[in-house]
Formats: C-alpha cells, sequence, structure tokens
C-alpha cells in the first residue's frame, strides 16, 4: 500500500528567494491520519501545503528538488486536474477563494468541474451545508458574510469535491468557538472515513485532533513531542 503522502529530500526555493525556504524535508502521511504543521510566519508552512496540492510547480514556480509523491505517484507528473480530484486545499484568507453570486454556486462550482451529475451536486450540497450549519445561507453573496461564515463556506466548497485528503491552511483562524466545534467535528468525521488530513494550525483545541504535530524550523520538520 503506497501512504497518501510521502516527501523524500524536498528543497524548494522561490526565484526571488536567496536561501532554501525547504531543507531536506522529510515526510510521510498515513491514509486517516491527522497532522498538524506548526512553526513561525515566514517559516514555509503554506509553501509545504502548496507543495503538497501540486499548486507548486503546476502553477506556482520555484527552485524544487526531491520527491513528493501523492499516492506513490511523483505530483510532477500528475495533471493538476488529477491532483484536485483528490486533493483539497482551503487556505487562510476565505477572499481568495469564494468568488461566485452565491454561497449554493460556490459549492456547485468544483464538483461541476469534476462533471458530477446534476442530482449529486444537489446532494452535496445540501450535506455539506448541514456540515457547517449554514443552510440558511445557501442563496446570500459570499461577499455578505463574516470572515467566519466565509471560511465555513470555503470549507464546505472543498467538502463538496469529497477529497481523499484535505489540506487546511488556517483555514479555522475567523471561526467563532461554535464554528471551530463544528469543523473539528467535520475533521474527526473526515478521519473516520478514512481519509488523510494536513492542517497548519495555532489553536491548540485545533491541534488536539492531530495524530502527530510537527515543527517547520529553519526549513526542516521535526516531530513535536509532548506539546
Ligand atoms: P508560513 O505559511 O509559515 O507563514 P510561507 O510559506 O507563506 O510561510 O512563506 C515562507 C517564506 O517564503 C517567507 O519568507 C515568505 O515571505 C516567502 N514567500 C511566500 N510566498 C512567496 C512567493 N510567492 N514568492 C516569493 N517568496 C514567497
Ligand atoms: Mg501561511
Amino acid at each position: 500500500m503506497t501512504n497518501p503522502i510521502e516527501i523524500n529530500k524536498l528543497y524548494f526555493k522561490y526565484k526571488n528567494s536567496p536561501d532554501y525556504i525547504l531543507n531536506a524535508v522529510d515526510l510521510t502521511v498515513f491514509k486517516g491520519e491527522i497532522v498538524a504543521l506548526v512553526g513561525l510566519s515566514g517559516s514555509g508552512k503554506s509553501t509545504l501545503l502548496n507543495i503538497i496540492s501540486g499548486i507548486i510547480p503546476h502553477i506556482r514556480k520555484g527552485k524544487i528538488k526531491g520527491e513528493v509523491k501523492l499516492w506513490g505517484k511523483e505530483t510532477k507528473d500528475l495533471k493538476i486536474v488529477d491532483i484536485t480530484k483528490r486533493v483539497g486545499i482551503v487556505f487562510q484568507d476565505p477572499d481568495t477563494q469564494l468568488f461566485s453570486p452565491t454561497v449554493e454556486d460556490e459549492i456547485a462550482f468544483g464538483p461541476e468541474n469534476l462533471m458530477i451529475e446534476r442530482e449529486e451536486i444537489e446532494r452535496r450540497i445540501e450535506k455539506v451545508l448541514q456540515a457547517v450549519n449554514m443552510e440558511e445561507y445557501r442563496y446570500e453573496n459570499p461577499n455578505n458574510l463574516s470572515g467566519g461564515q466565509k471560511q465555513l463556506i470555503a470549507i464546505a466548497a472543498i467538502l463538496a469535491m469529497e477529497p481523499d485528503i484535505l489540506l487546511l491552511d488556517e483555514a479555522l483562524s475567523q471561526l467563532d468557538t461554535n464554528g471551530k466545534k463544528r469543523v473539528g467535528d467535520i475533521i474527526i468525521d473526515f478521519k473516520r472515513q478514512g481519509n488523510t488530513l494536513v492542517l497548519v494550525e495555532h489553536h491548540l483545541e485545533s491541534l488536539s485532533l492531530a495524530d502527530r504535530v510537527l515543527e517547520l524550523k529553519d526549513g526542516k520538520l521535526k516531530e513535536l513531542k509532548g506539546w
């Protein structure tokens, strides 16, 4: 069995960065595992998630060395559309992710691109809106929502694509206690179904969901024991 995520001796720098941001990073994430990434601002957490999601090197460029594999295949050899079918990423700033006139359209967009039938899309819209407790906002314009509500819709929109790997990049930052609890339940459920999750987080209550917490520091990834 190949692991969902396997990274070996990964080095990365942006074109204009003087030093390597990731410096011999090794990471294996097992099926059904929740891994949390912590580290100071600028330590490269978002860069690493963008590499796992294939955004780097397919959309954003830089100097990259080493192996990054999803289920045994190197991301650079996969098509980004094929990665998108199985790997969902939610960014910290929901405004970079939301662009549709209604919440419903926003959630339908991903599945539509995956050529999923209308009836199934309808089922998913209802399911994910219920999961984030935002059913009553279905016909709302996302621009009219609060930051936390936008984050919930961004998460719902990615969940509607039913990914096998979910990457959350500080995607809970604007949620209140209730919202965090909702997403916590979603995460536990996601894991229970045998899916894999990498989350970048600061809040302890979210870190407590993780099977392992890893710290990114000086371009290296180290397991944090007894955090
Ligand atoms: P974190 O998510 O841990 O805060 P990032 O991955 O966003 O860290 O950034 C790591 C480093 O890479 C920072 O020094 C940041 O300024 C730099 N960086 C991030 N994105 C780019 C980019 N598109 N081009 C050049 N440098 C970048
Ligand atoms: Mg970041």
